[in-house]
């Protein structure tokens, strides 16, 4: 019996996948992949005889199906999902079956398109004394989200935020950030297919154009909305902008709603 290796295939550029990664595909007898996102120049790395299908019109069962027949037949076999295989790739519903059959099951790491999207911008996430603490997140839709995770509770911390399967909602993004506090002047970055060659796309704007930034660009999917007090800090004197980012971005440590006023400047903190 073999075991099934769930391979983060990284943001698109095939050589973002880790080596370990690239070795798993070499060695593979048989590879599924989600067509939908991850690209397909990341599968140069697998074998020549090795058997290769896309799960993009299977079901979570199918998807099981395939893994548990093919993981009896080959030593090696590889799921292989965008970016990190931990966040958003169903992991856990794929493994429990597996689990369940005493099918060995491994992990590889891969870079999230949240630091592949950072990287394209040339942005930071954390920045000393501006924010230390970075949130994934999404908006709920078909997948409930927990009730305290709501993205204008979350949108409060004023840390940053990166946020996944929500593109096709930027405006209602941008109004749970609005509610939580931040100001419609604050900088926003959306990243489309961050890393893939000949298709990234970078869209910079504040929370009031960044829909339509989309919108004209054509960007509906595939993309990351970054919302940071750190964005657009390397073109910023050190030490001058915490006036800046006190205008900006929420108050910390103090829900929205006990500050006032839901949008725009807030009087600038004491300390
Ligand atoms: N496990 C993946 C996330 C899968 S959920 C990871 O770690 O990145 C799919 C969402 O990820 C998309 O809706 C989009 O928000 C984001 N995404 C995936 N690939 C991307 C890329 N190359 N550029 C920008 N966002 C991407």
């Amino acid at each position: 019996m073999g075991k099934v290796w769930f391979v983060g295939a990284g943001p698109g550029a095939p050589d973002l996948i880790t080596v370990r990664g690239a070795r798993l595909l070499a060695e593979a007898g048989a590879i599924l992949y989600t067509g939908s996102l991850v690209a397909e120049t990341v599968l140069q790395w697998a074998g020549k005889d090795c058997e290769i299908a896309d799960s993009k019109s299977m079901d979570l069962e199918q998807v099981t199906a395939w893994l548990l027949e093919r993981a009896q037949r080959h030593a090696t076999v590889v799921r292989l999902q965008t970016g990190d295989p931990t966040l958003y790739g169903v992991l856990a519903e794929l493994a429990r079956p597996l689990d369940a059959a005493g099918i060995p099951v491994g992990i590889v790491s891969g870079v999230s398109s949240a630091m592949a999207s950072a990287a394209a911008a040339g942005e930071c996430l954390t920045l000393p004394e501006i924010t230390q603490t970075v949130i994934f997140t999404r908006l709920s839709e078909r997948t409930r989200m927990p009730e305290d995770e709501s993205l204008t509770a979350l949108a409060a911390h004023g840390c940053t935020l990166c946020i996944f399967l929500s593109i096709e909602r930027i405006a209602a993004v941008v109004e749970h950030l609005i509610a939580a506090g931040w100001a419609r002047t604050a900088p926003v970055v959306v990243v489309h297919k961050a890393t893939w060659p000949d298709e990234e796309l970078v869209l910079r704007g504040t929370l009031e154009d960044i829909a339509g930034r989309c919108r004209d660009a054509g960007v509906e999917r595939q993309a990351l909305i970054l919302v940071s007090p750190a964005l657009g800090a390397r073109s910023r004197a050190a030490g001058q902008s915490s006036k800046l980012y006190d205008a900006a971005f929420p108050r910390r440590f103090r829900p929205a709603r006990e500050a006032g006023s839901a949008s725009d400047e807030r009087e600038t903190d004491a300390t």
